[in-house]
């Protein structure tokens, strides 16, 4: 399973329909989760997914404690200098 690059949680990937943009989803479904994911493909959760009994997926954007770095891009992250010559 892939993991969050910047806290390591266990992620699930899927794209959002709307804009073609990758985005991670926290693993399985959640009672408040705002997406469902149709064939890999995101988008907001709407009546007619209820319908269809659809799970309800969160974006792990909601949860990541780096969320702000999510929001600009994903950062791989920086590697602190092994050691430090003084
Ligand atoms: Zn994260």
């Amino acid at each position: 399973m892939p993991t969050c690059r910047s806290c390591g949680h266990d992620i699930d990937w899927a794209t959002m329909e709307a804009s073609g943009r990758p985005i991670p989803l926290d693993p399985g479904p959640v009672d408040n989760g705002n997406l469902a994911v149709v064939n890999g493909k995101a988008h907001a959760y709407t009546a007619e997914d209820e319908k269809l009994h659809r799970e309800r997926r969160r974006s792990h954007f909601a949860t990541c404690e780096f969320a702000d770095q999510h929001r600009t891009r994903f950062v791989p992250p920086r590697r602190k200098p092994s050691q430090r010559s003084e």
